[in-house]
């Protein structure tokens, strides 16, 4: 190949070449170099390499061309670990705000008389960008795939998985963990007169009430499935569990919906399961849910808006003690 075709294909290469001989200092750059340093050949040859570019003094690029030079030895330097290495510009634009280009850096020894070291430069700014992007959207999606897509709560995934880490957990730590099932009251009605769309505002705003009135960080209320919320306290005895089971009833009620076919109030209310336990490492998490079913149906029974905790002494639901009712009716 004759030497001026192989200086235009090194000059219309993509990738950015310096070589180095023994000193360090340059023998050549090529014309990609040139157009993302803003530095023609002229100016840099015969120079070492931190002279051009003063702020890789101390770097890591210096003490691997370095180690290049001396022990013949070969490099490679990637963006994520090195950020920011010559201040090199994907844009003449980006020259202005200090955004350098994204690099790849390969150090090569030779064994040339007059050059001892190549270094070859990647542009990686758009790949990283699409890189970050994706990133971002992925975290996105995982997010998305465990969010009820109407009331924005967490769904039944994002339920059925906190249900199993925080019940392990509970198992491990042997700590108590507990559990509301929140069921909207007559809700088939509130559907069959206010038309599916009215019975879908409703379960938003009973969820952002529900959302709304949770105080610690890390509780997260969930859609069960239908018109059913349930709730899972770390950390959370019988007694607790019961208190926020009856805020969060009182919130849903002060939101005043009317409900024109509810017996008795004639709005929106709802009905809670409160179960709590301390695990023992044999049981399976769905105990808790059962639980707290078996105390939500009682609920029901017991008239509807209300809440009833499960009783593993008797097996059976109770009604939450009158004097916890009067503490949180008067807050
Ligand atoms: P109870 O007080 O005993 O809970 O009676 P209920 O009418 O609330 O219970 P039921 O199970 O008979 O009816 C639940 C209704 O919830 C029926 C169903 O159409 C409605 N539903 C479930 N999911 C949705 C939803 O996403 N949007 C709307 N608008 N309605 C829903
Ligand atoms: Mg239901
Ligand atoms: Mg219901």
């Amino acid at each position: 190949m004759d030497i001026e075709l192989a200086e235009q294909l090194i000059d219309s290469l993509r990738v950015g070449l310096i070589l180095l001989d023994h000193e360090g200092r340059i023998k050549s750059w090529n014309g990609w170099m040139q157009h993302h340093s803003g530095l023609t050949l002229a100016d840099v040859r015969g120079q070492r390499l931190d002279t051009c570019f003063p702020d890789i003094s101390g770097s890591r690029l210096e003490a691997s061309i370095t180690d290049t030079l001396r022990f013949k030895l070969s490099a490679m330097l990637a963006p994520s670990l090195n950020p920011n290495l010559l201040p090199l510009y994907h844009r003449p634009a980006d020259r202005q705000h200090d955004q350098r280009m994204q690099q790849l850096i390969y150090i090569t020894p030779l064994r040339h008389p007059r050059c001892a070291c190549l270094i070859q430069i990647h542009d990686m700014t758009a790949a990283l960008r699409r890189e970050r992007r994706l990133r971002a959207q992925s975290t996105q999606l995982i997010e998305t795939s465990y969010q009820d897509a109407l009331t924005g709560v967490g769904n039944r995934r994002r339920f059925d998985q906190d249900l199993a880490q925080r019940f392990r957990q509970a198992q491990d730590k042997q700590r108590p963990i507990a559990m509301l099932m929140i069921d909207v009251d007559n809700f088939k009605a509130y559907n069959d007169h206010f038309g599916h769309q009215g019975g879908d505002a409703c379960l938003i705003q009973v969820a952002r009430t529900l959302r709304e009135g949770l105080r610690r960080d890390g509780d997260r209320v969930s859609r069960y499935g239908g018109e059913e919320f349930a709730l899972l306290l770390s950390e959370t005895d019988r007694e607790a569990a019961c208190a926020v089971a009856e805020r969060l009833r009182m919130a849903v009620e002060q939101l005043n919906l009317p409900h024109p076919l509810a017996s008795g109030i004639g709005h929106v209310s709802v009905s809670i399961g409160v179960a709590a336990m301390i695990p023992t490492r044999e049981q399976l998490c769905y105990i808790l849910v059962a639980q707290a079913d078996l105390a939500l149906y009682s609920a029901k029974d017991a008239g509807r808006n209300c809440c009833m905790w499960y009783d593993a002494a008797s097996g059976s639901a109770s009604p939450l003690p009158a004097s916890l009712i009067a503490d949180l009716a008067v807050d």
